[in-house]
């Protein structure tokens, strides 16, 4: 099994670089804001709850979010991995993913790191709202929320799987086919 961790902050290009990775390695693709967004148009009850937390850049509740993440790892019994993109955003919701898939006999393999600096995400999130149709990229200050909620509460996480040595930062400014190649390169081995 390869579960790889896709991290950075809002803009990054984590969704992107994903599309790679899965076809690459044949990974499950599962970004939590993919999911709650699927919630959303479904008008499902998760879907309500979540979009007045992420219409205000702030994370959906823990106990939520980690319950929904461990069912869709369930719902893939024969996945070869996991590209987890979006998830864990807190320390807390790293331990639960370690016990979780611990108690699996599949740890997290690695965590992939895009560092891309501040006013480039601002940039990017607000270039891609023209597109995505999403109200959180539109507005700036709701973007300067999600940067700050990174920066308090995700940030830190990277230091959780630097403690494992599975942390690789990769730089996240260049073209695409640039990063996913940093990307590949940094993918351990199996
Ligand atoms: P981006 O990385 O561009 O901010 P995402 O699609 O990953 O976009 O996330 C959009 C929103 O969904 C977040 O701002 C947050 O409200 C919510 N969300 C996504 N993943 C999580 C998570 N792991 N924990 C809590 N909230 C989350």
């Amino acid at each position: 099994m390869l579960n790889i961790i896709l991290f950075g902050p809002p803009g990054a290009g984590k969704g992107t670089q994903s599309a790679f990775l899965v076809q690459h390695y044949g990974l499950v693709h599962l970004s939590t804001g993919d999911i709650f967004r699927a919630n959303i148009k479904g008008q499902t009850e998760l879907g309500k709850l979540a979009q007045s937390y992420m219409d205000q850049g702030q994370l959906v509740p823990d106990d939520v979010t980690i319950s929904m993440l461990e069912s869709e790892v369930d719902n893939h019994p024969s996945a070869k991995g996991f590209i987890f993109d979006g998830f864990p955003r807190t320390t807390a919701q790293a331990h639960a993913l370690d016990s979780f898939l611990d108690g699996r006999n599949t740890p997290v393999s690695c965590m992939l790191a895009l560092d891309v600096v501040e006013e480039e995400l601002k940039a990017r999130l607000l270039s891609r709202a023209k597109t995505s149709g999403r109200p959180d990229d539109a507005n700036p200050e709701v973007i300067q929320k999600r940067i700050d909620v990174y920066n308090a509460e995700t940030a830190p996480v990277a230091g959780h799987y630097a403690l494992q040595g599975k942390y690789t930062g990769v730089d996240g400014v260049g073209t695409i086919a640039e990063i996913t190649e940093r990307l590949r390169a940094a993918v351990p081995s199996e």
